[in-house]
Parts: structure tokens; sequence; C-alpha cells
């Protein structure tokens, strides 16, 4: 059991060679002792397999590390090759893909698989296709997250035949294209030369079988166009434009195939007074100039009801407040954005003769003469300092 072969010698190529060399020398080796090249020759087939447990274990990076400290005695089971056995064409198979490509791959299948033992890889009947809706959030739905059910209109599984398409049991037989195995070969010429590709049987669909009286209801198709209220669960924080992703809950499929996906796409319903903007919320603040020489406090709304805030005495227009946290939390990360205050001094439309005697009189006082400070910021600093 311990006579085997260095993976290196048995690829051909050197200890040091790149993933890019062993896989081209893989793919020679793979296609000299394919089976489909060697009929009924047992010693390809068990260099074919050597090929593939030496390129299961070279191409990963961790198993090949270990092999070049450990030797076969590091792999272990780990190789997953059980007492020497080797690993099984399914397994061979089904590594093939990245290497070979889809295509391909699928013609291996054909020749090791006789009646189509395993060949349960087709699903019964044709997937369902997806089905996209909008969802409209207000913000306070989108800062808590929110859930919600909704009625989709869509196809779902025929209660009459259980989504089969058949009348009862007894309505289905054998194939008689394919003879049952759901797939059918042909020979096609490839870059590797002839070879035989297996292809899904035309007639049933890789099912392997054809209904003989279809459900009366659903008229073979096993849906029917209805409606489900489906239940969704919105996370905090998305956004407008988001795609949310609900497996199953799409269309049902055909004949009893599994349903395609429900995708949600959010959109925000705009807020009478707040902003979004990115995690932030911006709102626009008006006071009185009475109240901006003062000072005052007040309510202002938040995403998550109203917040009281005080104005300092002397506060200027163009003054921005942060309230930290008070924004949209981040969808992905424990990240807040916070809300944004932007405050406007409100200058009166229209006065009055007494309000106007009085503007007149205090027009020349050096209080009332703009006077900013060096320390004063400017829009463009405030601005910066809000992105930064
Ligand atoms: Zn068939
Ligand atoms: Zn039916």
């Amino acid at each position: 059991m311990s006579t085997k072969r260095d993976y290196y010698e048995i690829l051909g190529v050197a200890k040091s060679a790149s993933q890019d060399e062993i896989k081209k020398a893989y793919r020679k080796v793979a296609m000299q002792y394919h089976p489909d090249r060697n009929p009924d020759n047992k010693e390809a087939e068990e260099k074919f397999k050597e090929a593939a447990e030496a390129y299961e274990v070279l191409s990963d990076t961790d198993k090949r590390a270990q092999y070049d400290r450990f030797g076969h005695a590091g792999m272990g089971n780990r190789g997953g090759f059980g007492g020497g056995g080797g690993m099984n064409m399914d397994d061979i198979f089904s590594n093939f893909g990245d290497i070979f490509g889809d295509d391909i791959f699928g013609s291996f299948f054909g020749g090791n698989r006789g009646g189509g033992g395993a060949g349960g890889r087709r699903g019964r009947g044709t997937r369902g296709s997806n089905l996209r809706v909008k969802i409209k959030l207000t913000y306070e739905e989108i800062a808590k997250g929110a859930n919600k059910k909704i009625k989709v209109k869509k196809y779902v599984p025929c209660s009459h035949c259980s989504g089969l398409g058949a009348k009862d049991k007894n309505a289905f037989q054998t194939c008689g294209t394919c003879g049952g195995s759901g797939q059918v070969r042909k020979v096609t010429q490839t870059f590797l030369g002839q070879m035989q590709t297996v292809t899904t049987c035309p007639t049933c669909h890789g099912e392997g079988q054809t209904i003989t009286s279809k459900c009366g209801h659903c008229k073979g198709e096993g849906r029917v166009y209805g409606e489900e209220m489906v239940n969704i669960d919105i996370p905090a924080g998305v956004q407008e434009g988001m795609q949310l992703s609900l497996s199953g809950k799409g269309n049902a499929g055909e004949r009893g195939g599994a349903p395609g996906d429900l995708l949600i796409l959010i959109e925000e319903e705009p807020h009478p007074e707040l902003q979004r903007d990115g995690l932030n919320v911006a709102y626009d603040l008006y006071i009185s100039f009475p109240d901006a020489v003062f000072g005052t406090s007040l309510e202002v709304p938040t995403i998550d009801g109203k917040a009281k805030i005080k104005i300092p005495a002397g506060t200027q227009s163009g003054k921005i407040f942060r309230l930290k946290g008070k924004g949209f939390p981040s969808v992905n990360s424990y990240e807040k954005g916070d809300q944004l205050i932007h405050v406007n001094v409100w200058t009166p439309q229209q006065v009055n003769g007494e309000e106007k005697a009085f503007l007149e009189k205090v027009q020349s006082s050096d209080n009332f003469k703009p006077n900013p400070e060096k320390s004063e910021k400017g829009f463009f600093e405030k601005v910066r300092d809000i992105f930064s």
C-alpha cells in the first residue's frame, strides 16, 4: 500500500512547479489516460485516477505544503482517498469543471456512468424564474429595520397534483428518447479530438420520464398563477437601489422544479423635513432673529422621534450642529451616522411701524454690525469639517 508514486513524478513536473504548470501537466496526463480514449483498459484507468489524486493534492496550497513536508504519510485521510482505493470517478469528474470547463465536463460523466446510477444531478422539472418587487420604506423604517408582509402574484405549485403536473401516480412513463437516464449522447469534435458529449434529453428535459396523462387543473405544468403572502425582514440601514434576495420565494418551477428567488428592490420614501446623505441626515432649522440673539431650546425631528436641542445665545446663521449617532445605521457594520442641523436665521419679510422704528434705531449700533471673529469658521471650512 505504500508503493505510491510521488505526486510530482506522476504529473511529470518539478517540485517548484507553478500552479499553472501543474494544471497544464494534469490536463495532459488526464487526456492521455482518459477512459473515453482507453475503453476497458484497467491500467489506463489506474493512471487516470492516480493523476487525479496527485492533482487534487498539488493544486491545493495547504495540501501541497503538507505533502511537501511529510510525503504520502502526511496525507492521512485528509486527502480523502480512503485506504489506497483511490478516488472514485465521481470525485474526479467533479473536480474537472475548473480545468476543462463545463462543456466538456459533461462528456466525462457520460463515458463512465453507464445506466445513470448517480444520475440525480439534474433535478425534477424546470426551475422557476426570479421575481422582482419594489418596497418603499420611510426613513423611520430604514433606521430600525422593518418587517413587511406583501402579497406577491406569482406561479405557485398546483395543489391538485402536488406540482408534478400528472393526473395521478400512474400517469408517468419512462422517457422513450433517453430510456430514462435523462441524458442523450452525441459525438462532437473538440480541440481534443472526437469526444462524446452528453446533453440533457430534449424530450423529458432530464427527468427520465414523461407524463402520459396531465393534471387537468394546471394542464401538466405543475403550477398555476396565484399569489402568496411573503414575510420580508428588512435589515436596518438599507438604501435606495439596494436589492435583497429571498431564496425560493420567486415563481414556482414547472413540474416540481425548484422555485426562483424573490428579489426586493429598496426604495426610499422622501421625508418631509429630513434629507438623507449616506449615513448622515441633514435638517434645515429656521430660527427667529430674537432666538438667535437670546438663545433658545427647541425640538427637531430625527429619524427616531423628536430630539431636544439647545441653541446658544449669539448663534449665527449657517452654524451646523451635529447630533452624534442620530443618523442611519450602516447595513453591514456597527457604524452609525449623525444628524447635521443647519441653522438659518429668519429675516422678517415685512415689519410694522413699531418694529421699523426699532430697527432703524439699532441700525447704526456697533452690536448690529457684522464683525466675524477670526475663529469663526466660514462656509467652506464648515463643509470641509463635516465631510472630513
Ligand atoms: Zn428523456
Ligand atoms: Zn396540477
